[in-house]
């Protein structure tokens, strides 16, 4: 099938070649020409494993442009552009989802289906299915759930498809049951809901996603003050069935270009809804998770005493492991807390430093792990990368000034480093980062360094 993929970041690029990875004939369009340009040089625009080598095997079924006519020879057609936080308030900006509607109108026909893919306020597909309906064609939403890092796989093999279908559309959902084919004859569960269902369920698992992360962090929060271990905590109430492991990684907590904005505009949707009381609970969310970035500071403080030209190592940029993406990088929000606080601040990542450059060419970037440790008085574990959960603190210690290492993504085998000549401190694990009073060392979790990164 010929289909059209409009906006192409780190959703869209994704799935324009996994579209085409499923055999179909993809058009990608995208506002922004360097984006389109590397995309047609079948280069990925930003890091994103496996895809590289997707859009290398299907040249031939890709085309890039920036020229929305284009979409015109497609009939199945995803939205598939950004919804960031607005500039004057916490609600998503739609602005770019409506203008991608209104650019495609002038080439739908009867028998095209719009599929909506973006992170929307509940209303927002509802207003975009009237102005799609004159034309004949038809819409549908169908929320993302990919994790960048995993975003390859998660395209091609999802959880569960939801389709929201603008009442009572049986033509539609056949039409987007062919595009899934290979999916769903693997298995993949799918739902169809109304419009508003289809558009909640990402709001709403991202909404319990934070949740989940920022409860733990509440616990790393009274671990601290009451002397326990939080990842000790994690373990034994993850245990519970009903409770489960996943997404109960105390540390530096949650970022990205989805769930702090999502967060944001689902209580601001609630808010115009009325029912803000609902939904307040996520102010806390959002709190306590932003309060996870002062403390990793106050540990150093606490440490070294004032940081005004101390030099801080930060290793990892990323809002996570396997992704080149610092849009709201708890990792990015610490170096810039430093460097407030006075610090000299040398900062690493393995594919991060450009888009961090972006984002702010202030602090001092480096290539390597080597460079950064280099004369540190202290190091950060901000993004839990592989490379930096295997480092060998002996070979880390040779270079620095001073063996203190803040831990703040609890992601290190912390006897290994203490072994070491390290002091350790971790978020959440008072043995580790009580600042009041660092008591008798516990015991630590055996498994503590292999656990695995959560990917949102
Ligand atoms: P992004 O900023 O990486 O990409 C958005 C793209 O849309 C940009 O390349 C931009 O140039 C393009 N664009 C903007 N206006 C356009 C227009 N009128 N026509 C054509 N292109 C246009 O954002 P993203 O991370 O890919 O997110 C896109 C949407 O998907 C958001 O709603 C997000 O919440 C949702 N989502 C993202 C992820 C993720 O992991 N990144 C996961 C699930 C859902």
């Amino acid at each position: 099938m010929r289909i059209s993929v409009i906006g192409c970041g780190y959703l869209g690029a994704v799935h324009a070649a996994g579209m085409a990875e499923l055999g179909h004939d993809v058009i990608g369009i995208d506002v922004d020409a360097q984006k389109i340009a590397a995309l047609a040089r079948a280069e990925a625009p930003f890091y994103e494993p496996g895809l590289p080598e997707l859009l290398r095997a299907h040249r031939s079924r890709l085309l890039f442009t920036t020229d929305v006519a284009a979409a015109r020879d497609a009939r199945v057609h995803f939205i598939a552009v950004g919804t960031p936080q607005r500039h004057d308030s916490p609600a998503a900006d739609t602005r770019f989802v409506d203008a991608a509607v209104d650019a495609l109108l002038p080439y739908l026909a009867p028998g095209h289906l719009v599929v909506g893919k973006s992170t929307v306020p509940v209303g927002t597909a509802e207003r975009l299915a009237a102005r799609v309906r004159p034309t004949g064609a038809r819409l549908v939403w169908n929320p993302e759930f990919l994790r960048e890092g995993r975003a390859v796989d998660d395209t091609l093999h999802p959880d569960r498809l939801v389709y929201g279908v603008d009442g009572d559309d049986e033509t539609s959902v056949a039409l987007l049951d062919a595009v899934y084919a290979a999916p769903l004859a693997a298995g993949t569960p799918r739902m169809v809901t109304d419009l508003a269902t289809a558009q909640l369920v990402k709001t709403a698992a991202n909404a319990f996603l934070a949740t989940k992360i920022s409860f733990i962090n509440a616990m790393a929060e009274v671990a601290e003050a009451s002397g326990a271990d939080v990842t000790q905590l994690a373990d034994a109430i993850g245990l519970d069935a009903r409770i489960g492991r996943a997404f109960l990684n105390a540390g530096l907590g949650f970022g990205g270009g989805c769930l702090p904005k999502d967060i944001r505009a689902f209580r601001a949707r609630g808010d115009e809804l009325g029912v803000g009381e609902a939904l307040s609970f996520l102010g806390e969310v959002d709190s306590i998770n932003l309060r996870r970035r002062t403390r990793v500071v106050d540990v150093l403080e606490h440490e070294l005493g004032p940081l005004i030209g101390r030099r801080i190592a930060v290793l990892g940029l990323a809002f996570k492991p396997d992704s080149d993406d610092v849009r709201d990088s708890p990792a990015l929000a610490v170096v810039q807390l430093l460097r407030e606080r006075g610090a000299v601040v040398v900062a690493t990542d393995p594919v991060a430093i450009e888009t961090a450059r972006l984002r702010d060419p202030l602090p001092t970037y480096v290539e390597t792990v080597e460079q950064a440790l280099d004369g540190a008085e202290a190091v950060v574990l901000a993004t839990e990368w592989a490379e930096y959960r295997g480092l060998d603190p002996v070979v880390a210690g040779s270079g620095v000034a001073n063996r203190l290492v803040v831990d703040a993504r609890n992601a290190l085998d912390v006897d290994r480093w203490r072994e070491a000549g390290w002091v350790v401190r971790g978020l959440g694990r008072a043995h580790a980062s009580r600042v009041e009073d660092p008591r008798s060392v516990q015991r630590e979790p055996e498994h503590a360094a292999e656990r695995q990164p959560d990917h949102v």
